[in-house]
């Protein structure tokens, strides 16, 4: 569908989405000519009502968002963009300029209760505790439970081969903790492989 600019005094929303979290980062607004060299560019600029001018998001900051998909409603008269985004998107240097969590489920939920147990340095935290004794532990602990995966694969126990795979999950999620990356980079890796 394309946006009548006409029908909203030039103006329409933009809704600022981040594509692989689908965690919903800002708002703005794009009037033709934004819209235009939003395309042209892949960086999301907005008609900033504030400055009055053309904003591209990031032009100071260098937090670009680097256009995936631009969709449009069912009455075209506002965008939902998904973007990759280059950094924090709130100038207050949140992910979000919303307070609400990424909304992709529960293993980025799992994600987020793991790092703040290692940022407190939790005490009576199992997770805390296994991070704290280093790469090659975590890794070691990633291995005997990808093995008990595969022992219960084996096995008609359909119980205790999902128990095992959360078990991996979450090890796995440690894991990555310990080499300072998200589950996103991951996501990221596998997105391109299939481009
Ligand atoms: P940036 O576009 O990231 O280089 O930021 C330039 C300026 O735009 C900042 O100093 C803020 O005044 C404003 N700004 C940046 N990000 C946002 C945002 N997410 N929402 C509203 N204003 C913003
Ligand atoms: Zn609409
Ligand atoms: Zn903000
Ligand atoms: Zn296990």
């Amino acid at each position: 569908m394309n946006i009548d600019f006409s029908k909203s005094n030039g103006l329409v929303p933009a809704i600022i989405q981040h594509t692989l979290t689908g965690q919903v980062l800002m708002l703005g607004y794009m009037n033709e000519e934004a819209l235009e060299k939003t395309k042209a560019e892949g960086k999301v600029t907005f008609f900033s009502r504030s400055k009055n001018r053309l904003w591209t998001k990031g032009e100071t900051s260098g937090n670009y968002l680097i256009v995936d998909e631009i969709l449009t409603d069912c009455d075209g008269d506002t965008l939902l963009i998904k973007v990759y985004p280059q950094g924090p998107t709130c100038h207050t240097g949140s992910t979000s300029c919303f307070k609400e969590e990424s909304s992709k489920g529960f293993l980025y939920k799992l994600e987020r209760t793991i790092e703040q147990r290692i940022a407190s340095d939790a005490e009576n935290s199992y997770t805390n505790a296994l991070f704290k004794k280093g790469v090659n532990k975590v890794a070691q602990k990633v291995g005997e439970e990808a093995v008990e995966l595969v022992i219960e694969a084996k096995d008609n126990n359909i119980d205790l081969f999902k128990n095992e795979a959360a078990d991996l999950l979450y090890h796995f999620l440690i894991l990555l903790k310990t080499k300072n990356l998200k589950l996103t980079d991951i996501e990221e890796v596998l997105q391109g492989r299939s481009k």
